[in-house]
Order: C-alpha cells, then sequence, then structure tokens
C-alpha cells in the first residue's frame, strides 16, 4: 500500500490531494495516512500471531492522541518512556493494563502514577530503580511486576544516537548484574520478576541483531527459571527499520522469521514496541517555498518547514525523500544522484542555524515562490520532537481516512507560543 501517491502528477494522501490540504490548513502541514498506520499495525500483528503477542506501541516516536487512538482501537497497547506518555494513553481512552514502562530515569511519582495504573510491567533498568519501585510498591500494598533490560552489547549498527543494546551505553544492564538483581527480586515481597526485556536500537535493517537477542533470550530465560522464577514474557522492543530511502525496509515476517522461533523455543509470551515501523511511513511534513536563492555557487530551496517541526536530519544526519507537491519532473525511486531534468540545491528551512537543513546538494525539479513540498518519512520522530525554537508555532496535524479529513492537532498561534510564561 502506498498512503502518498502521485496521481496525475499530483501529490495525494490516500484518496486527497495534498495541496487541498495545504491551502485549507496551511503549510508546515502535517498529514497521516490512517490506513497506513493501521496497515503497518496488522504486518506485526499477522507476522507474530503465532505467538499471539502483546504490541505495545512506542508512544514516543508519536504521541499525537488520536493516533494512540487509532493504535488502541485497533488492538495494540503501549510502551511509555515518561508518566506524561502515560497520562497520554489514559486520555486517548486506552487500557493501561498491557502497558510496558521503559525508561532509565522513572521517578519516584512516575513508578508511583505507573502502579496506580496497573500497568502490565516495568522495564527496569538499574538496581537503584529496582529499590525504588519495590519501596513504592510496599508503601502501596500493591506486588510490581517487573521484567529487568537486559543490554545485551549487541552492536545494532544504528546511528551513536540511536544505538541502546550495546555495552557501555545507559540502557540496561549487564548480565552479570541481571543475574545479581534477579536473586534479588526472588527475595523481594513487592516485586515479581516476569520477564526479559531487549531493545537493541533504531533503526535496524537486519534482522541479525533480533536473532542474536533472541538467542540470548532464550539463556537467560532458562537460567532464570532454574534459580526458581516464573518468566512469562520475552519483550524484544522496538527498532524495525523503515525505508527512508527506496524500499531497504524489511517486512514484519522477516523479523518475525527469527524472532518467533526462539520465543517457542522460551515458552514465553512476547512483547514487542514496534514506534517508527508503524508510523514512520505514515506521515509526511508539507512545506512551502518562500523563497529560491542562489549564492556562493549553490541554489537555496528556503521552504517554511524547519528544524523545529523535523529535527532528524539536525540530529542524526538522517536522509528523508523530499519531492515537490506538483513535480514538473516525476519522482524517481533513487533521489540519491543526479536526476535528469533536475538541478542540484540545498534544501532548508528557515530558522537561524546552519543545521537547518533538509538536503544537501540534492537533485530538485524547479520551484518557484509558493510551491508546494513534501518531506516523507515523517511520521516518527517528527511531531515527536518538535520544537519552539526560533519562536516557530507548531503546525497543524490532519489524519486523512479515504477521503475523510480530521485535524488532529490545530496549528499552535503566537498566543501559545507565550501562553506559560509569566511578565515578571
Ligand atoms: C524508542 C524505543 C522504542 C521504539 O523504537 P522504534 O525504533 O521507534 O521502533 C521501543 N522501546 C524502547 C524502550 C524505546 O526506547
Amino acid at each position: 500500500m502506498n498512503p502518498f501517491p502521485y496521481i496525475n502528477n499530483e501529490l495525494y494522501c490516500e484518496d486527497v490531494p495534498v495541496s487541498r490540504l495545504a491551502v485549507e490548513f496551511g503549510t508546515p502541514l502535517w498529514i497521516y495516512s490512517k490506513n497506513f498506520l493501521l496497515h503497518q499495525l496488522r504486518q506485526i500483528q499477522t507476522a507474530f500471531a503465532d505467538v499471539d503477542p502483546v504490541l505495545c506501541y512506542s508512544v514516543k516516536a508519536n504521541s499525537n492522541l488520536s493516533i494512540l487512538k487509532t493504535m488502541a482501537e485497533a488492538g495494540s497497547s503501549f510502551d511509555v518512556v515518561s508518566g506524561g506518555e502515560l497520562y497520554r494513553v489514559k486520555a486517548a481512552g486506552a487500557d493501561t493494563t498491557k502497558v510496558v514502562f521503559a525508561g532509565v530515569g522513572k521517578t519516584d511519582d512516575e513508578i508511583r502514577f505507573a502502579l496506580e495504573s496497573k500497568i502490565l510491567m516495568f522495564d527496569v533498568e538499574s538496581e537503584g530503580e529496582l529499590d525504588a519501585i519495590s519501596a513504592i510498591a510496599g508503601e502501596m500494598g500493591v506486588v510490581a511486576p517487573v521484567a529487568l533490560r537486559l543490554n545485551p552489547d549487541i552492536d545494532a549498527k544504528t546511528h551513536s544516537k540511536t544505538t541502546t543494546g550495546k555495552k557501555g551505553n545507559k540502557f540496561g544492564m549487564d548480565i552479570e548484574r541481571f543475574q545479581e538483581l534477579a536473586a534479588k527480586v526472588l527475595h523481594d515481597p513487592n516485586l515479581k520478576l516476569t520477564g526479559i526485556h531487549m531493545h537493541l536500537g533504531s533503526p535496524i535493517l537486519t534482522t541479525d541483531p533480533y536473532a542474536a537477542a533472541g538467542r540470548k533470550a532464550i539463556d537467560v530465560v532458562q537460567g532464570l527459571r532454574a534459580a526458581g522464577h516464573e518468566i512469562n514474557w520475552i519483550n524484544l522492543g522496538g527498532g524495525f527499520g523503515i525505508s527512508y530511502r527506496q524500499d531497504e525496509g524489511l517486512p514484519a515476517s522477516a523479523y518475525a522469521e527469527v524472532i518467533v522461533p526462539a520465543v517457542k523455543e522460551a515458552g514465553c509470551r512476547l512483547a514487542l514496541e514496534p514506534g517508527r515501523f508503524i508510523c514512520g511511513n505514515s506521515g509526511i511534513l508539507v512545506g512551502k517555498v518562500v523563497y529560491t536563492k542562489q549564492e556562493g555557487g549553490k541554489t537555496f530551496v528556503i521552504q517554511d518547514a524547519a528544524m523545529n517541526d523535523l529535527v532528524r536530519p539536525a540530529m542524526y544526519d538522517s536522509f528523508h525523500r523530499i519531492w515537490p507537491v506538483k513535480p514538473s519532473v516525476a519522482m524517481p525511486e533513487n533521489l540519491e544522484g543526479e536526476i535528469s531534468g533536475c538541478d542540484k540545491v540545498d534544501i532548508v528551512g528557515p530558522v537561524c542555524e546552519s543545521g537547518d537543513t533538509f538536503a544537501k546538494d540534492r537533485y530538485f525539479p524547479e520551484v518557484q515562490r509558493g510551491d508546494l513540498v513534501a518531506i516523507f518519512s515523517a511520521g516518527a520522530y517528527g511531531t515527536a520532537m518538535s520544537s519552539n525554537y526560533n519562536s516557530r508555532p507548531r503546525g497543524c496535524e490532519v489524519l486523512v481516512d479515504g477521503g475523510k479529513v480530521t485535524v488532529i492537532r490545530r496549528r499552535e498561534s503566537y498566543a501559545d507560543l507565550i501562553r506559560h510564561e509569566l511578565l515578571d
């Protein structure tokens, strides 16, 4: 399914012309395809159906309430990394009893909130956290379900800012500490060890790291059972990659092929925390060309979406396909080389930082002031990481379902920018 097809040389989201939405709602504009969100979730549900997994959509990838509601209605649960995310899950009307809570710095308030919400389990990342959860559960008179987060020392070959399962980063614990803490839980009436958690990093475009994690999980689960734990869950986190460039993303079935047999062998239930895989290619960011400019031997296309909207290129050097909404040259599969009929340009935003650059030396069709450009694969870690830097109000978000369009976040106003500030 292609949620953003070009039809008669014009970009659509499902059945709706993108230009119509830009006229109605202005730019920068986030457009999501509801049916692609559901398609991606179903792809994972189907691929892993054999082990009846609990799929916990990773809220941090895109935390818009309507997206959470869409996920909940389609049978997804949630992975949260803060009290705020748990609050959102509740506000979306979702059940919290299948929520998993990860993150290295859970505060006492967040732990209490999660226990009150009767979540499925905490992914515990340190001894200090384990002690805090035990103390708070004790005060509340409840038993806290915990999984320990293992740092499996697997190199998932992602960007240095998004690798999480390698020795030396802040996530999880090594196997020695894991065993120590498991032993500690055994004698703690406030805690119950229910599983093992690993999240290897993101985005991961091969299955090898998951195969290695699966093998490790089998060993660890067997060891824990021998030590007297009743282990029910293997949680392999998220990280499934997507196609940002062409079609480098794997289908969910490829990951399932290596994960499902391991989960079966361990005799456990599977939890997964996919974020990007579900929402990444479900969304685009549409900007409008403000100026084009020739300077220093280069051509700049300055459009009104910026790094405060989508920070991934500035933060991770990430590649996004970008193409006009009504192009003079049809979009080729490969946007990374020379393209006939196109000139080399830098596509930038208005923010006062050189890092506010979406593409450097990219072949791009000629555009004029007022033309619309689409930045693809913007549905994950787009709005979720956006800010008001340069006092830029955040854009509008719309959800498209066939021919139906729903505004799921209003455009911010100037008044919104200063809403919480006080004049001394
Ligand atoms: C960020 C994160 C995820 C989601 O990663 P994706 O690449 O978006 O699938 C899952 N689990 C944990 C613990 C995370 O921190």
